[in-house]
C-alpha cells in the first residue's frame, strides 16, 4: 500500500520540512505545483532529492481541487491551459516518476517527453457530485491506454459509497489503479484503501488539506496501520453520522495491535442504514459499534438483541454470528462502571438526569435498575415525560428542576449540550449545585464541559464522559475479540 503526502503547506521551505518530519510514514510524494509559491525547477529537484522512490507531479486546475475552490484567489492565479501543461512538460526531467494529468486533457508534447524520460501517466478525474456516468468504460479505456486510472469521486451519501464500491469491485482486474472516496462518507476507503482496490492513499498535513476526508500520515499509520493492513484483515468499524470526531478508532485499533489481532476498525459516517447493512456483507464486517442517531433504528435489522437492548431499545454494538446480527448495549454497563469504581453506587438513592434522548434511555434504566430513585429533566419536556413512564421514574419541568424535596445525589448530564464544538453551552444554567453531589457527564468532547467545571468551582465531585467511553469500549472490544476468535479459532 502506498501511502502518498500531499505537499499544500502555504510555504515551499514547509512543505519540504513536512517531508522530512513525514518522511518515514510515507512511500511517495505528490508536488502540487498549483499550490507552489514558484512553480521552479529547483523546488522540485530539491523535493526528488529528499523524497522516496514515487514522487507525482501534478498542476491542479480550481474545477479539480476542493482546496483550490476554497483559496480567496483561486480564479485569479489559474494560468492559462497551454503555459499549465508547458510547466508540467518542462519539470518531468527533475526526477519526478509519475505525472498526473485530467481526464480529456490532450497533451501530445507532455506525453511524448514523459515516454522518453520514462514518467509514468496518472490520468485523474475528480468529481465532487457522486459517481459521474460511464466511469467503468472511461477507467478501463485509461488502462488500456497503459496509463494509471485515478478515479476520486465525492459520494453525497451512504448509497452512493456503497456504489462506488461496486465500482472499484468491478474494476479488480485492474491492478495498477488509484480510487478515492472523498468526504466524510468516503473516509473508510482512505484509510482501508485496499477496499476500493487502490494502490494508493493520499494524506497531507496542516491547516490546508489537500482534499475532504485527508488525515496526516502519522494518524493514518499510528492509528490506522495502513501499510501492515490487506485484504486477510478483518473489519470492525463504528457507525454514525457525523462520526470522524469519534475516538473510539484510537481505541479499538490501539488494542487490536496490543493483542497482535490482525484487524482494524474503521469510521463509516452512515445516512442509510440498510446501505450499510449492504455495505457490511460486501466487505465482510465483523462487528461495529453503533452511536447517534442509529442507536435505536439499527434494532430493526438484526437477527438478534441481549437483554439490554430488549429493554431499553438502544443497541450501541453490533457482532456478526453464525446465525446473522447480533446487537448489544455496552453503554449500560460502561456508564455505571466509572460509578462503582468510585464506591458512588453503595447507597446511591437519588439522581437528576438531564437528557431524554438514546444515552439518557441507558442512563435512566441502568440507575433505575440498581435502586436509584431517578429525575429526568429535559427541554422536550413530554420525552421526559415518557421516558419517566417507560422506565419507572419521575419527570420534573425545566423550571421546577430546583424544587424537588428530596436533594440529588447524583446528577447525570446526557444531553449533547456542551459538546464540542459548541463547548460555551450549559444544559441546565438554572441549576444550581449544593458542592456535595456526584457530577457526571457523560459527553468526552471537550474532557471537562462547562457544566462539569461549574460544578467543580462548586465543589462537587466529578466524572467526565471519558471513563465511559473507555469502559464500553473496552466491554465492547471483548465482544469483538470474541467475534474475531470464533472466525479465526
Ligand atoms: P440524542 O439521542 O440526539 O439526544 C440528545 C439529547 O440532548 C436530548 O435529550 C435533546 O433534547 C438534548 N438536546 C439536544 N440539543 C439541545 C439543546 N440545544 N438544548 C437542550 N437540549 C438539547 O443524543 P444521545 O445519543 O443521547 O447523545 C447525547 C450525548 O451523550 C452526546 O454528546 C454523546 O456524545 C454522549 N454520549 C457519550 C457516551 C460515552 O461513552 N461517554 C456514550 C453515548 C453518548 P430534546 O429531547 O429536547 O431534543
Amino acid at each position: 500500500m502506498i501511502r502518498c503526502l500531499s505537499l499544500t503547506a502555504p510555504k515551499d521551505a514547509r512543505k519540504l520540512r513536512d517531508l522530512q518530519e513525514y518522511r518515514k510514514y510515507i512511500d511517495a510524494v505528490e508536488v502540487r505545483l498549483d499550490l507552489c509559491e514558484f512553480p521552479e525547477r529547483s523546488f522540485v529537484q530539491s523535493v526528488c532529492s529528499h523524497a522516496p522512490e514515487m514522487v507525482i507531479l501534478s498542476y491542479r486546475r480550481p474545477e479539480d481541487s476542493s482546496l483550490l475552490q476554497k483559496l480567496p484567489d483561486a480564479e485569479a492565479s489559474r494560468i492559462p491551459e497551454a503555459k499549465r501543461l508547458e510547466v508540467l512538460t518542462e519539470l518531468l526531467d527533475t526526477g519526478v516518476s509519475h505525472v498526473d494529468i485530467e481526464v480529456g486533457i490532450d497533451a501530445p508534447d507532455l506525453l511524448r517527453r514523459a515516454k522518453q524520460l520514462n514518467v509514468k501517466i496518472i490520468r485523474s478525474l475528480h468529481s465532487f457530485e457522486g459517481l459521474p456516468e460511464q466511469l467503468l468504460q472511461l477507467v478501463r479505456e485509461i488502462a488500456s491506454a497503459g496509463e494509471i486510472p485515478k478515479i476520486a469521486v465525492y459520494p453525497r451519501n451512504s448509497a452512493e459509497a456503497l456504489q462506488l464500491l461496486y465500482v472499484a469491485d468491478a474494476l479488480k482486474d485492474i491492478k495498477e489503479k488509484i480510487v478515492i472516496g472523498m468526504g466524510p462518507y468516503g473516509f473508510f476507503g482512505r484509510v482501508a484503501p485496499w477496499l476500493f482496490g487502490s494502490m494508493l492513499t493520499f494524506t497531507s498535513v496542516g491547516e490546508q488539506l489537500a482534499a475532504p476526508g485527508h488525515i496526516d500520515p502519522a494518524q493514518l499509520e499510528d492509528v490506522y496501520h495502513v501499510s501492515s493492513n490487506n485484504d486477510s484483515t478483518l473489519l470492525f468499524g463504528i457507525i454514525g453520522n457525523p462520526v470522524l470526531h469519534s475516538r473510539s478508532p484510537q481505541l479499538h485499533n490501539r488494542w487490536f495491535r496490543e493483542q497482535g489481532m490482525n484487524a482494524v476498525y474503521l469510521p463509516f459516517q452512515v445516512d442509510d442504514i440498510d446501505a450499510f447493512f449492504e455495505l457490511a456483507e460486501k466487505v465482510g464486517i465483523r462487528g461495529f459499534s453503533v452511536t447517534v442517531p442509529h442507536k435505536q433504528e439499527v434494532i430493526s435489522r438484526l437477527h438478534s438483541v441481549s437483554e439490554e437492548v430488549r429493554r431499553i431499545g438502544s443497541c450501541n454494538t453490533v457482532v456478526r454470528t453464525e446465525r446473522g446480527w447480533h446487537g448489544s448495549n455496552t453503554d449500560f454497563e460502561g456508564f455505571l462502571r466509572p460509578l462503582q469504581e468510585r464506591g458512588e453506587m453503595r447507597n446511591m438513592s437519588t439522581a437528576l438526569v438531564i437528557g431524554a434522548g438514546g444515552a439518557a434511555r441507558t442512563v435512566v434504566f441502568a440507575l433505575v435498575q440498581s435502586g436509584v430513585k431517578v429525575y429526568i429533566v429535559n427541554r422536550t419536556a413530554e420525552k421526559a415525560r415518557l421516558l419517566a413512564q417507560e422506565a419507572g421514574a419521575q419527570w420534573v419541568g425545566l423550571d421546577a428542576v430546583s424544587s424537588i424535596p428530596e436533594s440529588y445525589k447524583l446528577v447525570v448530564q446526557s444531553t449533547s449540550v456542551g459538546m464540542s464544538p459548541d463547548t460555551d453551552a450549559d444544559p441546565l444554567p438554572q441549576y444550581r449545585f449544593r458542592g456535595d453531589e456526584m457530577v457526571y457527564d457523560i459527553i468526552y468532547t471537550p474532557e471537562r464541559s462547562r457544566f462539569l467545571q461549574r460544578a467543580e468551582r462548586a465543589g462537587c465531585r466529578t466524572i467526565s464522559g471519558k471513563g465511559m467511553l473507555e469502559a464500553q469500549a473496552e466491554l465492547q472490544f471483548e465482544l469483538f475479540r470474541n467475534s474475531y476468535n470464533l472466525l479465526l479459532g
